[in-house]
């Protein structure tokens, strides 16, 4: 991918755009496209989209992560936003979490090629409402982050149990915040809204959403509940 693209992105999300991470990103956009000729892992495969909607949008998030922050990417897919996080923030400690194998094949790929010395980031197969109930990621996470995963009430019931008392569950969103549903829930898991910042990407007349959410006590025990209850009756 054209470096000048994704400079463009960086800059717009305020990125120092260097060269190791244009080196980098271009990487993993290349291996990206590749495998999505054999394997459905993106829509989005024009420059333009994949600076805005994939590089810029994933950036934006990185100015409220703490250096050295212990982040986990709830539904990540093809690595997004937690893989172009990652490049711009190696001071992270990142995990990528999905339910889909195959998704999950090409995210260990890339960690293989991009990131051998550390083989950070680590990649997880499995289910959110399961993992969050095992005691070596129950509340061990800094911040949990999601992007373009379900509805804000189910997702926070997926990531909050991850997130360390007085850490952050970060929720990617578009146009509508959905924080208003989502008021309940975020208080039942024991989180507190505490900022909606908006944003746009470059040359797309659509307004974004990052709605930040602090975690103030301890999840119950009882939550996540198990996949069909909270689909069935999302808090
Ligand atoms: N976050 C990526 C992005 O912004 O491009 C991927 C979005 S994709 C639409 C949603 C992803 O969430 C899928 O890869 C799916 O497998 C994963 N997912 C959905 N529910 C999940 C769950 N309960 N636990 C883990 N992953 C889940």
């Amino acid at each position: 991918m054209d470096a000048s693209l994704i400079k463009l992105a960086a800059e717009h999300a305020g990125i120092p755009p260097t060269l190791e991470l244009l080196r980098k990103t271009a990487h993993f956009i290349d291996v990206l496209l590749e495998a999505n000729q054999s394997v459905n892992l993106t829509a989005i495969t024009e420059p333009f989209a994949v600076a805005t909607r994939h590089l810029q949008d994933c950036w934006t998030p990185a100015r409220f992560i703490a250096e050295g922050a212990s982040v986990i990417d709830v539904g990540t897919g093809a690595g997004f936003p937690g893989i172009p996080l990652f490049i711009a923030r190696p001071d992270l400690n990142m995990t990528l979490l999905d339910a889909a194998a195959k998704r999950v094949r090409f995210l260990e790929s890339v960690v293989r090629q991009l990131f051998a010395e550390t083989l950070i980031p680590r990649v997880i197969h499995g289910r959110a409402e399961e993992l969050g109930h095992d005691l070596c990621h129950r509340e061990k996470y800094d911040v949990a982050i999601a992007r373009a995963v379900t509805s804000l009430p189910v997702l926070a019931e997926y990531c909050l149990p991850f997130v360390k008392l007085e850490g952050l569950f970060i929720a990617m969103k578009g146009r509508d915040d959905e924080t208003e549903e989502a008021k309940r829930a975020i208080g039942l898991l024991g989180g507190e809204l505490e900022e909606i910042y908006r944003y746009e990407l470059f040359e797309i007349d659509v307004p974004f959403t990052i709605i930040i959410i602090r975690k103030r006590t301890a999840t119950l025990p009882r939550y996540p509940r198990r996949t069909a209850a909270i689909k069935r009756r999302p808090l």
